[in-house]
């Protein structure tokens, strides 16, 4: 008897394990002949206090999907356990089992933990469907390459994948519109509503689950779990998370493109897809999300600016951020360029309190849902931990476990890489360090405000201005050999002595 381990980031209806042994006994005696595990483990809270929103979304997802494939006739035990290793120990004797069957894990940590657990029959590694470049497809595409670029690896897997090509050719003669996009946002600004899920008895006994787990801690004496698990609105099952596409498409992908980087208050979704949980639990496979938004777009004459830059995130930056996990190896996590070591404030633990209006809207849509969009992660939160000289390892890891769709493989580029320039410009070619005037130009924040956006020394001056300053100041020897930064580098200078270590002092000031 076959045992194939389903993990809770592998909800595929077309799971490799499956699909190879159904290829191979045909669909019947494949169900006679293994049995399905998923394993819920509350050991994963030792390691990390996740937000309840993203335990009920993960526990619930896992839940529905292990019911979906006992009514397509497939053995299958769901069990709960307070450890991995011991959870599947016992099934595998319990059963008998003569071998192992696993998809391979997006994440390296998981990937050593099965490495190195004693196992008394063989395991067999199954290839990832959850991206479509393989390890060594992009191993082989970087080899070449000195310096990597997203926008190469994107125009590759456009030709690779033929998606939105004409011959050989992008269509509409260009490969990025995004410069199209990016506006400021008008006043008034307000995006279609998301679709959203009622929870189902499952769905309600998780979240009873999550708050018992957390109350648990609590009473004795430990953290809890941050976030709120209620309301609660995620797809859980992937004919959910189709509607959830579907839905974007109806509302929200013919305005994606112009508001891509516009943040606003009230406003946490805009035109954003939220699909990031979705196509990172497996419920959807990035290939027929994107091959349904080509087709879609093409059908509804959605401006290519927005057919091409929603399919830019997902052919291009979701995969290029995996491909790149891997590439840059074992060493990656511990990178610290700037050797920044300030601890996390109490106010990221808590979810509010900074005083800060962007920061506190921010982490309080993150409280709620447990989820945030790309600008308000890049140039709000990781910016700050970027100028306030945050621990990275500390901010990574907060980021894993406040996030709805956080895993290790897209925290690494993401926000080491992407947000906090730790990698020394791997990923991107300058830090995207920047002061309360970004903020301001680009989001409503500031008007609701104590601190001033325009003041970068004093009492109210914004934090983001006097941390970008000092930021600057405090690494600018490095700083200055990069060209991408001469413009910045150089209105550095222009400032008067004086002036500098008043900001300095600012700064200095709101890091206490
Ligand atoms: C500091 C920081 C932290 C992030 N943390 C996560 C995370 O925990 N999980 C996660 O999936 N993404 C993360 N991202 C990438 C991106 O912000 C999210 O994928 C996106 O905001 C998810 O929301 P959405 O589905 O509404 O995305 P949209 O903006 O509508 O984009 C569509 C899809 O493109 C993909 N995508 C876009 N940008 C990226 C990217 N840079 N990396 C990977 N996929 C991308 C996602 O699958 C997303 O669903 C992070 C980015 C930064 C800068
Ligand atoms: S003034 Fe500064 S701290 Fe306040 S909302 Fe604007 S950018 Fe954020």
């Amino acid at each position: 008897m076959i045992g194939i381990w389903i993990l809770g980031d592998q909800l595929s209806p077309d799971h490799p394990a499956l699909s190879a042994l159904e290829q191979q006994l045909g669909a019947g005696q494949a169900r006679r002949q293994c049995r399905i595990l998923l394993l819920e483990s509350s050991s994963v809270l030792a390691a990390r206090r996740y937000h309840r929103q993203k335990l009920v979304l993960v526990w619930s997802a896992m839940r529905h999907f292990s019911e979906e494939l006992r009514q397509a006739g497939w053995r299958v035990d769901h069990l709960e356990t307070d450890r991995f290793s011991e959870g599947l120990a016992g099934w595998i004797s319990h059963h008998g089992l003569t071998e192992l069957q696993v998809m391979e894990p997006a994440e390296r940590p998981f990937r050593r933990a099965i490495e190195r657990l004693t196992l008394p029959i063989p395991l067999q590694w199954h290839p990832s469907n959850a991206f479509l470049w393989s390890r060594e497809d992009f191993a082989a595409w970087a080899q070449p390459y000195k310096q990597l670029r997203m926008e190469l690896f994107y125009r590759e897997g456009r030709r690779r994948y033929g998606v939105l090509m004409e011959g050989d050719t992008p269509l509409g003669g260009q490969w990025n519109y995004d410069q199209d996009n990016r506006k400021a946002p008008p006043k008034g600004l307000a995006g279609p509503q998301p679709q959203w899920f009622e929870p189902d008895g499952i769905t309600e006994a998780v979240i009873a689950k999550v708050d018992q787990l957390a109350a648990g801690l609590e009473a004795a004496g430990e953290a809890g779990l941050p976030g709120s698990s209620q309301p609660f609105g995620w797809a859980v099952t992937r004919q959910q998370a189709l509607a959830v596409l579907e839905h974007f498409i109806a509302t929200r992908l013919d305005g994606f493109g112009p508001y891509q980087d516009a943040m606003v208050t009230g406003q946490p979704t805009l035109w954003h897809a939220l699909l990031s949980p979705y196509l990172n639990l497996g419920l959807l496979g990035p290939l027929e999300v994107i091959r349904r938004l080509e087709e879609a777009g093409l059908e509804r004459g959605t401006p290519l600016a927005s057919l091409e830059g929603v399919i830019r995130q997902i052919l291009g930056w979701r995969e290029y951020t995996h491909g790149l996990y891997w590439w840059f190896g074992e060493e990656y996590p511990a990178r610290n360029h700037f050797g920044a070591a300030r601890p996390l404030p109490a106010w990221l633990e808590q979810l509010g309190g900074s005083e800060m209006a962007c920061v506190d809207t921010v982490l309080g849509e993150l409280k709620a849902t447990g989820y945030a969009h790309h600008i308000q992660r890049l140039m709000v939160l990781a910016n700050y931990g970027l100028i306030a000289g945050l621990d990275p390892q500390a901010l990574t890891a907060w980021f894993h476990r406040m996030f709805i769709d956080g895993y290790d493989w897209v925290m690494q580029t993401n926000v080491l890489g992407m947000g906090l320039f730790a990698d020394g410009g791997l990923l991107a070619s300058k830090p995207y360090a920047a002061s309360g005037n970004y903020i301001n130009r680009m989001g409503t924040y500031c008007k609701g405000c104590r601190y001033n956006p325009k003041q970068r020394s004093g009492e109210t001056a914004c934090p983001f201005n006097a941390l970008y300053w000092d930021f600057l100041a405090r690494h600018s020897d490095g700083l200055r050999r990069n060209p991408r930064m001469a413009l910045v580098m150089k209105q550095l200078e222009k400032i008067p002595a004086e002036e500098l270590a008043a900001i300095r002092a600012t700064a200095t000031a709101h890091m206490g």
